[in-house]
């Protein structure tokens, strides 16, 4: 159950509702937003006394939550649904503006990340991306990451990246894989981390990111139900942390042609019902197709998605890791102009979005005389 104050409830109020639920053998969680309180209540709410806590002051509504995440959870009502935007380094994802984190796969060599965050600032993104030690499927694959030695080449990689960030002015996304070291992740100076989807699932490092102030891009892994990431993801943000932002990069199916399955129905749940947080969607992950990452980065936008993960290279041709599926800096230009334009695009649509709660009464209330009309029941 979540207890939405009013805007204009005082603390006072919010502590009384606390105090009462406290008294009542729950446990809470407070949700303080810029324009709503919400107190999530724990527990089997079966016994709890809803019409003595809708009338006490302050209180706006009490809204069911059966879902087993709350705070990942969408916290509107579908007809006024919430989306929370999060900062990343100064660019803020799922706001008014479509996000672009683009970047090679790997850093590669100083030269290297700094020729791709000149041709990703050309193009017109926002955020430079890159990982620094890298999951291989095969421990024979040669090339796990510039950073993948020891902890000082891990340092001195997140510094060349943040490096080749503020040198165009754009804050870094970085993949982590391991809890111990996210203080050196902060002190390089890395705006956002991303888990990967191979630790979709890592307890551990989850415990751990819910400490940090920096937002966390957390990729589903391609095994996990919606439900399932969606809990996931909600570890992160247990002890209050607000600032995570979704991914979808492809899911696993029988399609063989691609190396994910890019699974829009899922973006577009997640913006459109089950989350507010920011979604992002990463069709180079999701395809493994240089050529398919243009089309399925479109849909993903018009399926949802507010920020755009994608890979480019200054020459993928000679990239050491996802070569296959790095856009060349012209392509990545392109997609980023008409990125933008399905942005403009699903801002017009999107007026013409009636979600079905809005009409459900008036058909409800029609139907006996339909079904009198079209069949001819009484
Ligand atoms: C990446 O972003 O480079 C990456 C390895 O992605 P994923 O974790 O989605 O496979
Ligand atoms: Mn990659």
């Amino acid at each position: 159950m979540i207890i939405k104050m009013q805007t204009v409830a005082t603390p006072d109020e919010i502590a009384a509702i606390e105090a009462r639920v406290h008294a009542l053998g729950y446990t809470t969680g407070k949700m303080v937003g810029a324009q709503v309180t919400l107190i999530g209540v724990y527990g089997d709410i079966s016994r709890l006394p809803t019409d003595e806590l809708g009338q006490m002051p302050g209180v706006e509504r009490l809204i069911p939550i059966s879902r087993a995440y709350k705070r990942a959870a969408q916290k509107g009502d579908p007809l006024k649904p919430i989306h929370v935007p999060v900062d990343i380094g100064g660019v803020l994802a799922g706001g008014s503006d479509l996000v672009v984190i683009a970047g090679p796969c790997s850093v590669e060599s100083e030269r290297q990340v700094m020729d791709a965050a000149r041709m990703v600032k050309e193009a017109g993104a926002q955020c430079l991306r890159g990982g620094v030690v890298k999951y291989r499927s095969s421990p024979y694959s040669g090339w796990e990451g510039l950073g993948s030695s020891d902890h000082d080449s891990l340092r001195r990689s997140l510094e060349l990246i943040v490096r080749a960030g503020r040198e165009f002015g754009m804050p870094t996304v970085v993949e982590i894989l391991d809890q111990a070291d996210v203080s050196l992740y902060e002190d390089a100076g890395v705006a956002c981390l991303q888990v990967g989807e191979p630790n979709s699932k890592n307890q551990a490092l989850l415990n751990r990111l819910r400490d940090t102030t920096l937002p966390v891009i957390h990729k589903r892994g391609n095994s996990l139900d919606t439900e399932a990431y969606l809990l996931w993801v909600e570890r992160v943000m247990t002890a209050g942390k607000e600032n995570v932002i979704l991914c979808e990069r492809g899911i696993t199916s029988c399609n063989r042609y691609t190396r994910n399955t890019l699974d829009l129905g899922s973006v577009a749940a997640f913006h459109y019902q089950l989350s507010g947080l920011p979604v992002a969607v990463d069709a180079s992950h999701g395809t493994g197709i240089r050529d398919l990452v243009f089309p399925l980065t479109l849909a993903g936008i018009m399926a949802g998605a507010s920020v755009v993960l994608v890979e480019a290279h200054p020459n993928p041709l000679i990239a050491k890791s996802d070569g296959m599926q790095g856009l060349f800096p012209e392509q990545l230009q392109g997609l980023v102009r008409a990125a933008r334009e399905a942005w403009l695009a699903r801002a017009r649509t999107d007026r013409e979005y009636v979600p079905t709660v809005a009409l459900q009464r008036t058909y409800e209330a029609r139907m006996q005389a339909d079904r009198a009309r079209f069949f001819g029941e009484d």
